[in-house]
């Protein structure tokens, strides 16, 4: 079986030599319409930084979930899943496209273009009437982050949690307490099932910090927890693209580019073989712009796009379950998955 992925990897590297070329959007080149200098996608009042930091996993790995994980570890190319989902939104101005002065093409527009359904980790505040984000840094194209959220349902995107506050949860819960915490998560969830009329099953923590104690309550609640860490399967465990530190002016944007950086995360995980991804990008403009040759790349690599939750139902155990790294992979630092 060894054998077959080392030749389907190697199948997948030829088609994305002869697929890939210079980056042809040109990753940055729409970076002075996003949020400007020193931009912090991180977008709340208080801007955390998007330090990755190591979440914290709860005890038990049911038995069906590494076997789900095993299965798909050994798939066939006609298996290969990413699910794409983006942070920190709605941010209208991304979804539907800059109108200043460098006109940016919408996300919206661009996933329709491509057939992709994605999934949008949405911030409860923006789901308040009237709201169309943050003054300081973002664009009002006169639509509000409602009619947007309302927008992606129409179109077939899914809505997921990405908390209210948008604050770091370790520190939320140093200064104000676990029930805080769970409160912030649920507040998120009642803005967004406002808008679709069901309860979110995903919780993203931002900057992926959270106690395990607060983790635990949220699966406990029927949530699923959203990690980096190493201790969950890799096919369960997301990659962060990295792709905020392209926005503004770009300090720290992965070589040579972001498409290929993330295509190089791929890869590297194909080598241990995962053939399932879920990839966390921001809503951004810069990152709305390398769209169109990152799917294309990944499709020509033999990948089919779908939401998280099409994605669990193939890839994962059920919301709420608890997952854990057993011996389907071996320990990867959080240093590691950053690059
Ligand atoms: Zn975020």
């Amino acid at each position: 079986m060894g054998y077959i992925r080392l030749l389907l990897s190697i199948a997948g590297l030829c088609l994305l030599s002869a697929c890939s070329g210079p980056n042809r959007l040109g990753s940055n080149n729409l970076g002075s319409n996003n949020l400007g200098a020193g931009i912090n996608p991180n977008n709340s009042s208080t801007g955390s930084s998007h330090t990755v930091a190591s979440s914290v996993m709860s005890k038990k790995t049911p038995l069906f979930t590494i076997r789900a994980v095993t299965q798909t570890t050994s798939a066939s190319p006609a298996d290969r899943l990413i699910a794409l989902t983006f942070d920190d939104g709605p941010r209208p101005y991304v979804l539907f496209g800059s109108k200043a002065v460098r006109p940016a093409p919408g996300l919206i527009d661009i996933l329709d273009q491509n057939g992709v359904k994605a999934t949008f980790f949405v911030v409860g505040w923006r789901l308040t009437p009237k709201t169309w984000g943050e003054p300081r840094h973002e664009e009002d194209i006169g639509v509000t982050c409602i009619d947007a959220a309302e927008q992606l349902i129409r179109r077939g995107h899914e809505l997921e949690d990405h908390t209210y506050s948008h604050l770091e949860l370790r520190s939320a819960e140093k200064k104000n307490g676990e029930q805080w915490v769970m409160r912030d998560v649920d507040r998120g969830a009642q803005a967004i099932k406002a808008i679709t009329g069901s309860q979110p099953q995903y919780v993203r923590p931002p900057d992926w910090i959270i106690t395990s104690d607060a983790r635990r309550d949220l699966e406990q609640q029927g949530y699923r927890v959203l990690t980096i860490s190493s201790e969950n399967p890799t096919a369960l465990r997301d990659v962060n693209s990295l792709d905020y530190l392209c926005a503004g002016k770009a300090v720290g944007c992965p070589k040579p580019s972001l498409p290929d950086a993330v295509l190089q995360q791929v890869e590297q995980r194909e080598k241990k073989g995962t053939f399932t991804h879920i990839l966390a990008f921001h809503e951004l403009s810069t990152t709305a712009a390398i769209m169109p040759r990152l799917i294309s790349d990944l499709k020509a690599r033999g990948y089919r796009f779908v939401t998280l939750t099409e994605y669990m139902k193939l890839v994962g155990s059920k919301p709420g379950e608890t997952v854990k790294q057993a011996a389907v992979t071996r320990p990867t630092s959080v240093a590691a998955l950053g690059r």
